[in-house]
């Protein structure tokens, strides 16, 4: 059998399995017992999670995420924040405010010493981790402008630390362009295909050349050809039936793992947001409502145990709470989505979409911590080479005790030493105890002297 080589959504097939009888609870049931063995689930079978109503069922569906997530990434969430860089653009995504028809907004690149004023404000606040964001044009259509703020970003070295680790979601690049990025020392490439409906995404990204869906949708091919191999993938929810959504994005993921041995490092859930000028944004075709939401997070948590599942600002803090235990591990904080609003909150380039949580990163940390949550800024795998399917490997349970463990303990510990107010400092050195106390062994006696060290000044610790 040939294998191939361009990824390819079957809607065919999603159809078929979308359109089978609700299963029954003896069915679900064992779907769930299946998915705490932590192996995955095929798509009939998110398929039929998908169909389930009943509440006591739906019920059962999120307590086995909420076991498989514990199990997985015990009790870490990674904080990072977005960096708008520039809101040019020559698409017209139709939800976006950022899209080419809409002529009323303030148009802003950042320049690299502003760029750097953007960074120097996010690591006074003490941020570790940030994603680069950008439209699709650049400064004089010259790609380098993205390569020249990734080495700013890197740096700015503050008071308060520096950036350790640069994600990027900027539009689908070429090989080579990614060689480049890859050689620039990126964490994750992200991009998100928006919907995998291709009838949808057409009707939705009307110039540009974001118009041609096959060239956004083999983007991961090309960034695993170059080397990149942490990479994010997403949908946006309220384009498309968000069954169809789960099952084309399995396929997409499918298809990674069968060419290149490893799947998504991440896969991110946004919802549509309201933004400026787009009413289609206000109004989105397929709404995904609270409760379908918290779904979709627990589906993918049980069908994909070990790929990181990020959720944004987008959504309140309400909602956030109720959905970190069903799957996610990373969240950003105290974002903001117009270029230049970190260092000038006051200045108003146009910002991308509506926020649904505006609270400050040391009210996050604070909030994440009395939930039980030990807010991680950790940088430590992608700084010893452990990416790609090497860090598939080290997702694996006993690992995660080693590495991450410690480390999440350590660089929380920074945070709260070197920014936190005095109200977060007490809730989070409460809940370091915490954590610590249920540790074991080997895991206990290095996390141990990682926090000792950081207490005596050292900072970075990671292991
Ligand atoms: N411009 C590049 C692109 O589209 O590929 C980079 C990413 S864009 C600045 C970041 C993401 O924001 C998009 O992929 C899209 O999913 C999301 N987005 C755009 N408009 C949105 C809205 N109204 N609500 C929520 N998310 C939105
Ligand atoms: Fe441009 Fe990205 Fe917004 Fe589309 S989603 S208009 S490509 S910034």
């Amino acid at each position: 059998m040939t294998m191939s080589t361009a990824p390819r959504i079957d809607e065919t097939s999603i159809a078929e399995a979308l359109g089978a009888p609700a299963p029954d609870a003896s069915r679900v049931r064992g779907i769930l017992a299946r998915a705490q063995e932590l192996e995955g689930l095929d798509a009939a079978a998110v398929a039929d999670l998908g169909r389930v109503e009943d509440p006591d069922l739906l019920e059962e569906i999120f307590t086995a995420a909420r076991t498989v997530k514990e199990t997985i990434y015990g009790k870490r969430l990674v904080l990072f924040t977005p960096l708008y860089v520039s809101n040019l653009c020559a698409n017209d995504c139709a939800y976006c405010a950022f899209r080419s028809s809409n002529r009323g907004v303030v148009r802003k690149a950042l320049t690299q010493r502003e760029i750097a004023e953007e960074t120097a404000a996010l690591v006074a606040e003490g941020h570790k981790r940030v994603l680069l964001v950008a439209g699709e044009a650049y400064p004089r259509h010259d790609f380098g402008y993205v390569l020249d703020a990734i080495d700013t970003i890197y740096g700015v070295r503050g008071p308060g630390g520096e950036i350790r680790r640069v994600n990027v979601n900027v539009a689908p690049l070429e090989t080579d362009q990614f060689r480049q990025l890859k050689e620039r020392g990126i964490g994750t490439y992200q991009i998100f295909q928006e919907t995998y409906h291709r009838d949808t995404y057409h009707a939705v990204h009307r110039a540009g050349r974001k118009m041609d869906f096959d060239w956004r949708l083999g983007a991961m091919d090309r960034a695993f050809a170059a080397g990149v191999d942490d990479v994010g993938v997403g949908v946006l929810f309220g384009l498309a039936d968000w069954r169809f959504e789960l099952l084309a994005l399995l396929q997409h993921v499918a298809h990674l793992e069968r060419r290149f041995g490893v799947g998504p490092h991440t896969i991110s859930v946004p919802r549509l947001e309201p933004a400026e000028g787009s009413p289609l944004a206000a109004h989105p075709p397929h709404p995904v409502g609270d409760r379908d939401f918290r779904r979709i997070v627990a589906i993918l948590r049980l069908a994909v145990p070990y790929t990181g599942i990020i959720m944004s600002t987008r959504e309140s803090a309400a909602i956030r709470r109720e959905t970190f235990a069903l799957g996610v591990s990373q969240i950003s904080a105290g974002s903001r989505t117009s270029p230049g609003a970190y260092a000038h909150p006051e200045a108003h380039a146009a910002e991308q979409f509506s926020l649904g949580d505006h609270r400050p990163l040391d009210e996050v940390v604070r909030d994440v911590a009395a939930l039980g949550f030990i807010p991680s800024f950790c940088t430590g795998c992608y700084r010893l080479g452990r990416t790609g399917a090497d860090f598939m490997d080290l997702a694996k349970p006993g690992e995660i005790k080693r590495h991450c463990d410690p480390n999440g303990l350590s660089s929380f510990l920074e945070y709260l030493l070197d920014h936190a107010s005095p109200e977060t400092l007490k809730e989070g050195l409460e809940r370091i105890g915490a954590v610590l106390a249920e540790l074991e062994g080997e895991p206990r006696r290095r996390a141990e002297a990682m926090l000792d060290a950081v207490h005596s000044g050292r900072r970075d610790v990671f292991c």
